[in-house]
């Protein structure tokens, strides 16, 4: 059966938004499985009693069951002007660094361990494939094509469909695009092959979350699972490519 590999970026674990709940909760009700991305960006305050609420905020909302956590760094930080990211244009060991302050840091609050990474705005470079390579944990890569002993789940199997409301800038409001997700997927539908689907849920207007639970309906009558990544079925053929060490 193909998959929707459901890839929601930008959030945050200390401080689930609004529109984040809603979209959690709606996975949450129709059965459907999120690969959410944590921005780790720590919290000065979180001391074990913090912790502990936090744990149990992510508990109700069915966190380890109708979703799941991948590494997105810390900072999420870009400029335009040099192409420079967390994970572009940055030394190795500050790379390495991001990735495990990440893990540790999702360690520390949830008590998983993360197995996947996504770098911010899809932005990696060569230092990035070096530095996955200390984190044997993580087996599973978004965006880039390559990367040995990894999974990967490259740009080639990415459906993007939310466009910007008015201006362009970090930050801003979008909305999920019922038509443009049906023209992108289409190439994917049609040969029953399974994708990624990258959202920000998290900037949506309320007629973003209409139209994601119009797509969800329309993938699914096409015979469409929504699945976590590192499902055993992805050695299926048509599934993710696995570099060879
Ligand atoms: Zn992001």
């Amino acid at each position: 059966m193909p998959a929707v590999y459901l890839k929601a970026d930008d959030l945050r674990l200390d401080a689930v938004s609004k529109n984040w709940k809603r979209f959690l909760s709606f996975c949450a009700s129709e059965g459907i499985h999120c690969n959410a991305g944590v921005i780790a960006r720590n919290t000065p305050a979180l001391d074990g009693a913090r912790v502990n609420e936090v744990r149990a905020e992510l508990d109700a909302l069915g966190f380890g069951r109708s979703w799941t956590v991948w590494n997105h760094g810390v900072d999420h930080r870009r400029v335009r002007e040099t192409h420079t990211s967390d994970f572009c244009g940055m030394p190795l060991a500050s790379q390495i660094d991001a990735l495990r302050r990440a893990q540790d840091f999702v360690e520390r609050l949830t008590g998983v361990r993360m197995n996947a990474f996504g770098a911010p705005f899809n932005w990696w470079d060569h230092n990035t494939l070096l530095a996955l390579q200390r984190f044997p944990e993580i087996r599973y890569v978004f965006h880039i094509p390559y990367v040995p002993g990894k999974r990967c789940y490259g740009s080639e199997l990415f459906v993007e469909a939310e466009p910007f409301l008015g201006k362009v800038r970090p930050g801003a409001r979008r909305t999920f695009a019922l038509d443009e997700a049906k023209r992108k997927s289409e190439r994917f539908l049609s040969i029953e092959r399974s994708f990624v689907l990258q959202v920000h849920p998290g900037r949506w207007d309320h007629a973003g979350f209409d139209a994601f639970a119009s797509f969800v309906e329309h993938v699914r009558s096409a015979g469409y699972v929504f699945r976590p990544i590192g499902d055993p079925q992805d050695d299926a053929p048509g599934g993710p490519r696995r570099s060879s060490a």
